[in-house]
């Protein structure tokens, strides 16, 4: 997966769009900052001097045209002269989503055109895809009202307010098959006057992802209903933390600066130490939201190469409703999912199938071992860890129904594939069963190493080993790993939780 150049920032500019993008930072020293008109073909001369991949890039533009328009504009240019006949592929999966989203259903009016310029027939062809001829550029609407309707799950969805509208990369991009990896650069068309956000250069600066999974994994956010603050807090140096929000409720900004900050500063701290995180900076971007219906849900979140996103119900920016102690914790799970599973993963996470959602049978890794990493990050002492895992996963075991207890790990982490947040049961247990071994491994290397080791140091190691060696680990190598970073054999709990409970 992704591992960003921590150096790339020096490289940036401001943003060379035809339109202002203006970014408001309301922190405590309330800097505001402007971003101007830079012209088209500045942009392009930066683009051809961008020394890490010679690569052109595929360019997006986003168009939101006016406010309170229901649907927004993409453009997705391919530079070089096309002979092959291509497809253009919207998403269905989201990565990390474990389900499928029928993002296709809300494009229309896609037209192709050939590198002269002229109009190439369309026709829609198997699944979400569109043949488009050898088109060089393709053109398309998606409707942000029809979406927001009919995904029920808040998270999954993109949405149009009168002053603000949130824009989920893979709920909107789309890519030439076969062109995926080429790197990107993605320019935003606001309303006049109306700021603009992107989670791919959370201070301005030209907006590029490595690939299109990068771009799908973005957030643009649009309009004067947007907050942004920079967070102060205490690893600010090492990971510059933007929190952006829109909420339907009052909300106290302070509060949710705090949160994030603590969370952020735990995870680092849980993962990196004294290091900087692997990535150069981090968003997180809350929405508190009156419910548009009576079967719309809302409360999940979702990580991100560096942001995570949450849509909450509009009571829960009240503090009585979700305390600071379980947002801390939403906040820290999700950060924790920037290490593991985005930049360290089981198989079947990366390159990821955008078109349905992959079988994974790590699951319980990636959400049993983050969840348990942002326990341990953020319990103050033994104690209150205990009631943490007891509140989050013994509970669930002790209530799981006999059929998903009988089911071996690796068999129901399949079925959470496509069913983890559908059926939250299934998740539930799921991730459940991963916390529970994670705490059990933590607990024999604690005792085996005198409190020399933990699984924070298994952990790091094998972070380290996905860094390295850019690829899905094992499930048979984990054990090998944890022992290399501790001395201590965990292979019999690995097992013993991997089989059926019952
Ligand atoms: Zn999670």
């Amino acid at each position: 997966m992704r591992h960003p150049n921590r150096d790339g920032r020096s490289r940036q500019r401001m943003p060379s769009v035809g339109f202002a993008l203006r970014l408001r930072y309301d922190g405590p020293s309330a800097m505001r900052a402007l971003f101007l008109i830079f012209p088209l073909v500045c942009l392009l001369a930066i683009a051809r001097a961008w020394p890490s991949d010679p690569r052109p890039p595929v360019r997006y533009r986003l168009i939101y045209s006016a406010p309170g328009s229901a649907s927004v504009h993409v453009r997705i240019d391919l530079l070089g002269s096309a002979t092959a006949a291509r497809t253009l592929l919207i998403p269905r999966a989201v990565p990390m989503g474990y389900g499928e989203e029928p993002y296709d259903q809300f494009v229309s009016n896609v037209s192709a055109f050939d590198a002269a310029g002229q109009p190439l027939p369309v026709t829609r062809a198997d699944g979400p895809r569109w043949h488009v001829g050898a088109a060089a550029r393709v053109e398309y609407d998606v409707d942000l009202v029809q979406m927001e309707r009919s995904i029920q799950d808040a998270t999954d969805s993109s949405r149009v307010r009168a002053n603000y509208v949130s824009l989920l990369g893979y709920s909107v991009f789309g890519f030439f098959e076969g062109a995926q990896e080429l790197p990107v650069e993605l320019e935003v068309e606001a309303p006049k006057d109306w700021p603009a956000f992107s989670t791919l250069a959370p201070a301005g600066g030209v907006l590029r992802a490595e690939n299109f999974y990068a771009l799908a994994d973005s957030q643009t956010i649009l309009g004067p209903g947007l907050h942004l603050a920079q967070v102060q807090y205490a690893r600010e140096n090492d990971t510059p933390l933007t929190l952006a929000s829109y909420s339907e409720a009052p909300v106290d900004q302070a509060r949710l600066q705090r949160l994030s900050g603590e969370a952020m500063a735990a995870m680092s701290e849980y993962f990196d130490g004294p290091a900087s995180p692997p990535f150069p900076y981090y968003t997180v971007f809350l929405e508190f939201l009156k419910p548009l219906s009576q079967h719309h849900s809302y409360g999940f979140g979702m990580e991100h190469l560096e942001s995570f996103h949450a849509a909450m119900e509009a009571a829960n920016a009240d503090p009585a409703s979700l305390s600071d102690a379980r947002l801390r914790y939403h906040i820290a799970h999700h950060i924790a999912h920037a290490w593991i599973p985005k930049r360290c993963y089981g198989e079947g996470y990366y390159p990821f199938s955008w078109d349905r959602a992959p079988r994974i049978d790590t699951i319980w890794f990636s959400e049993g071992f983050a969840q348990y990493a942002a326990i341990a990050a953020l319990a103050p002492d033994q104690q209150q860890r205990e009631e943490m895992l007891d509140r989050r996963f013994r509970g669930v075991l002790r209530e799981s129904p006999p059929g998903l207890r009988r089911m071996p790990l690796r068999e129901l982490s399949l079925l959470a594939s496509t069913q983890y947040a559908a059926d939250f049961r299934i998740g539930q247990l799921t991730f459940s069963r991963g916390g529970l071994m994670a705490a059990e491994m933590d607990n024999r290397i604690r005792a085996e190493t005198h409190g020399q080791k933990t699984l924070r140091d298994a952990l790091r190691h094998l972070i380290a080993w996905s860094a390295q060696n850019r690829r899905a680990f094992r499930i048979e190598d984990l054990s090998a790993r944890f022992r290399e970073a501790t001395g201590v054999d965990t292979r019999d709990i690995l097992d013993r939780w991997l089989a059926p409970l019952d």
